[in-house]
């Protein structure tokens, strides 16, 4: 999708005279590559329109940037669009908060519901989990054990057929248990959808969630729109989380879902394990489904970014697959060299609002410092490695002693660096001009 989008600027900023046509021309091929990456139609409509209202002609003909202007334009109308105008219901801290999870058989809920309830666990929350799924075989065996794995209570029955039932007796259970996060699994079974709804809407009655999370895989294309629909028809979904974002889901949907649910999308899922669950953030996520997340986005942040003498080598580099640490350190210094950091804020690729939320600018900006004075400790060919794994515990303490830090912010920053690392090793392969003129990437 990037590519083509990219290709139709591309083509629009080399036209002499932007006329109505070329604009139009334009829109329409950026319009087929929306819908290729699963964008619903009535969206793409939508935002075509808005396009136009937004830019305006006689601003491009005047010898402006005329892709820049397009691009950001559709970059704003997207980020719109996925921003239903309210945040979702946040649980708050030892005060009970019942939660609710529901999408189709298949969709992630039980996986889902695990990550979310070790997440906040990670955050201090005291959750709990309850497997309202008394449909297939096995449901409460699957949540049993990631519940185990994770150390979160739970609770269900093998013997109880009664869905209604299981969540009022859980949800009671760990009230008294003082949980603050009570995390209700439902079923997303039966053939007949319409008895799946009544399930869901008789389980919301009666364990009255403050948050309903409608999940769903991402790999669905373009029913997504109708499916978020019927739920919301059925319970009032007041949040959306993605799955399988870590497929060929091109991404597309979760547009369609924030639209017919009018909640805000607040996690992905990307991956089966655990942690393979982020914040979802729309700006990134704009990027990635305009393929910016890819070369000509990625290599004009980093031209942003990093001086220009170091870009050659930097490139040969990632192209070689070695995102070191010293080339995480040297990027973390370039970003401190930049100035006032709410200014870069998001700048280089990969990092996000996760690590640098916004209004929290002095505290990144000492998380960064901190990194890096632990990277002091490192010794070169730790530094130089790209290899995660060379760290066993007797390095990180090292580093932790060397640096006056723990070992848990050791594992940390190595975490961050694996996180990046996953999200720079797309240059890997990348072929770059002899010239070294980056902008024909
Ligand atoms: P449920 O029927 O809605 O409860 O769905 P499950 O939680 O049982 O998940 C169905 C399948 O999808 C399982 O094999 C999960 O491991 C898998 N799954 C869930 N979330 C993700 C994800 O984010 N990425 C990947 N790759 N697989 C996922
Ligand atoms: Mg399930």
């Amino acid at each position: 999708l990037g590519g083509r989008i990219t290709r139709a600027l591309q083509q629009m900023a080399n036209v002499t005279i932007i006329d109505e046509k070329a604009l139009n021309e334009c829109l329409n091929e950026i319009t087929r590559a929306l819908l290729q990456s699963d964008v619903s139609f009535p969206l793409v409509k939508e935002m075509q329109t808005n396009i136009k209202k937004i830019v305006n002609l006689e601003d491009l003909a005047a010898g402006h940037n005329k892709r820049r202007i397009i691009e950001q334009a559709i970059f704003s109308e997207l980020c719109k669009m996925l921003d239903p105008g309210k945040p979702a219901f946040a649980p708050k801290k030892a005060k009970p908060s019942i939660v609710m999870f529901v999408g189709l058989q298949g969709a992630g809920k039980t996986t889902t519901c695990t990550k979310y309830a070790y997440y906040h666990q990670k955050k201090g929350y005291k959750p709990a989990l309850v497997c309202a799924d008394t449909f297939r075989a096995g449901a409460f065996d699957q949540l049993k054990q990631n519940a185990t794995k994770a150390k979160i209570p739970f609770y269900g029955s093998y013997t109880e057929s009664d869905p209604v039932k299981i969540a009022v007796e859980g949800v009671d259970r760990f009230k008294k248990e003082s949980c603050d996060l009570i995390i209700v699994d439902t079923s997303g079974r039966h053939k007949q959808e319409a008895s799946l709804f009544e399930e869901m809407r008789q389980v919301a009655e009666a364990t009255k969630p403050d948050l309903v999370i409608f999940v769903m895989d991402s790999s669905i294309g373009q029913a997504a729109f109708d499916q978020a629909q019927a739920f919301k028809q059925s319970v009032a979904v007041g949040a959306v989380i993605i799955t399988k974002m870590d497929g060929h889901a091109k991404g597309g949907g979760a547009l369609s879902a924030v639209a017919a649910t009018k909640s805000p999308v607040i996690f992905i899922g990307t991956g089966e394990h655990m942690d393979e669950f982020e914040v979802f953030d729309v700006k990134p996520f704009v990027s990635r489904l305009l393929g910016m997340g890819d070369w000509s986005g990625f290599v004009d942040k980093l031209q942003e970014v990093v001086p220009k003498d170091q870009q050659p080598e930097l490139l040969e580099k990632l192209s070689q697959g070695n995102f070191t640490l010293r080339i995480m350190y040297d990027q973390f210094q370039n970003i401190l060299n930049m100035g006032p950091l709410n200014q870069v804020f998001s700048m280089l690729p990969g990092i996000s609002a996760e690590m640098m939320p916004k209004g929290h600018e002095k505290e990144s900006q000492a998380k960064i410092k901190r990194y890096m004075t632990m990277m002091d400790s490192m010794t070169n060919d730790e530094l130089d490695s790209s290899n995660p794994k060379v760290f066993n515990e007797s390095r990180m303490m090292r580093i932790a002693r060397g640096s006056g830090r723990i070992v848990r912010e050791v594992m940390e920053m190595l975490e961050e660096y694996k996180r990046l690392a996953k999200i720079w090793s797309k240059m890997k392969g990348l072929k770059i001009p002899k010239n070294g003129d980056m902008s024909a990437l």
